[in-house]
């Protein structure tokens, strides 16, 4: 048995003693240890010592409405009274029935399968893909075709649908092989084409791999509109729309990983409704209860549901979780959803708007640029970043009031929709204030630091 702790250790020293961190080199935090949260009220957090911190990544992309939102915390405060848990197999719930409701009205997919997280959403999506082609007699068609740069989540599933080197390298053997094609970010756009140019050459690049691979394929996965986790990719919708078309022409399903788009993000309920799209699945997860408990589902069509509805029970979909359709979680879910109507869709593009101007001193800044917003996400490049600089420029971020985690040499902000002026104009002069300190500490341009979201 290991001795008690001796009480002179504070909680960041006992985190590094008994927490291993997510998406850390854990030695890192030699030179500064995690910060104790002990609060939260809207996008604030406080600190131990009782500073505050503008929560400006949404706490990894899935807060929405604040913390301490009062109706969430009522919803799950009320189901809890009722019952906390019971399995989905055998038994149903009213939040799980509302809530596959209320996501089938909003997306016209008819049918939702739920998973824990974000990862075990992709893992649904590229599972029920596959068992449909055998369930409908192709069951060559097995591989998954994803754009550079995608990221759909870290469990080896996932991971292999994933284009991202760093999480990838060391798992390697552990993947199946799935093919990558060309996406048409704007900042890798050829000289001399132009961008509607740019996005034919990559659909082009998607249908020649269709033409041959097709018969073999069963899906190719997408992060609608932005990729977050490549650095802030923004893609136009007339890729999406014309994916769409080359994947009902070759037969291939199209699962749109809405995991942190969804809910609003983008400036519609789902990125997919800005490129006119219906997808074959959507994951969602992340921001779908608000940011209060996890969640995720997969959402799909009549048609599909129907290929495993049978007297055969292996011919069904057998997936399952532990916690899938929490009651508490639904409930989070569904009052989530009654903030985030179609009013407060409007007035969160009228409010970035107005940000927009706020945040217009970092797109004018000379280091600042490839500035680039979609709905509630701003993102700019910094041009010839120091090394490691998204780690000092985080910890400068942080002494002014902002909770900051740049990608690579990609400055983001991605704050809770009730983001108000006080604390936007704080954020801004944080990041400045930031990036004035490592431009001018660090002088030579080098490689960047490795992109941990
Ligand atoms: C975060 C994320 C995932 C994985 O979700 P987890 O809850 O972290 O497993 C998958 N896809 C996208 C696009 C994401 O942003």
């Amino acid at each position: 048995m290991d001795k008690p702790l001796p009480a002179a250790l504070d909680i960041p020293a006992r985190s590094l003693r008994a927490v291993w961190h997510p998406c850390t080199q854990m030695k890192r935090h030699e030179q500064a240890p995690p910060l104790e949260i002990v609060s939260g009220e809207g996008v604030w957090l406080t600190d131990a010592k009782g500073r505050r911190v503008v929560d400006a990544i949404s706490s990894w992309w899935v807060n929405l409405f604040g913390h301490n939102q009062p109706s969430i915390k009522a919803a799950i405060r009320a189901q809890m009274d009722r019952v906390e848990h019971v399995m989905l197999a055998g038994l149903t719930h009213a939040p799980v029935v509302q809530l596959s409701e209320a996501l089938a009205a909003r997306t016209g997919l008819s049918h939702a399968h739920y998973g824990s997280d974000g990862s075990s959403a992709t893992e649904i999506a590229l599972k029920l893909s596959a068992h449909y082609w055998r369930n409908v007699g192709r069951p060559e068609k097995n591989r998954f075709i994803g754009l550079a740069g995608g990221y759909h989540g870290e469990t080896v599933g996932a991971l292999s649908v994933t284009d991202i080197p760093l999480f990838r390298a060391n798992y390697g053997p552990l993947l199946r092989v799935s093919a990558t094609v060309p996406v048409p970010d704007a900042r890798a756009r050829p000289t001399g084409m132009e961008q509607s140019q740019w996005v034919a050459h990559c659909v082009r690049a998607l249908e020649a791999h269709l033409e041959v691979h097709a018969h073999e394929t069963a899906a190719l996965i997408v992060e609608p509109l932005v990729q977050c986790a490549a650095g802030f990719v923004m893609i136009a919708p007339q890729y999406l729309t014309r994916a769409r078309e080359l994947c009902t022409h070759f037969d291939v399903h199209l699962v749109a990983d809405e995991i942190a788009v969804g809910m609003g993000r983008t400036g519609t309920f789902l990125a997919c409704e800005q490129a006119g799209v219906r997808p074959d699945f959507v994951c969602l997860s992340k921001g779908l209860t608000g940011g209060y408990l996890p969640l995720s589902v997969v959402l799909t069509t009549d048609s599909i549901y129907h290929a495993f509805y049978d007297d055969d029970v292996a011919l069904g979909f057998l997936h399952s979780h532990s916690y899938t359709g929490n009651p508490l979680a639904c409930s989070a879910a569904l009052a989530t959803l009654a903030l985030l109507n179609d009013a407060q869709l409007i007035a969160n593009s009228e409010r970035a708007t107005i940000l927009d101007a706020v945040f217009a001193p970092l797109t004018a800044h000379p280091r600042l640029i490839h500035a680039r917003r979609l709905g509630m996400i701003w993102a700019w490049d910094v041009d010839g970043a120091p090394a490691d600089f998204a780690r000092h420029f985080a910890a400068a971020a942080l002494k002014r009031g902002a909770l900051l985690r740049p990608i690579g040499n990609t400055i983001y902000f991605m704050p809770p929709y009730v983001i108000d002026d006080d604390a936007a104009t704080l954020l801004r002069d944080a990041a400045l204030g930031a990036l004035a300190t490592v431009l001018t500490t660090a002088t030579h341009p080098q490689a960047s630091s490795p992109p941990l979201p």
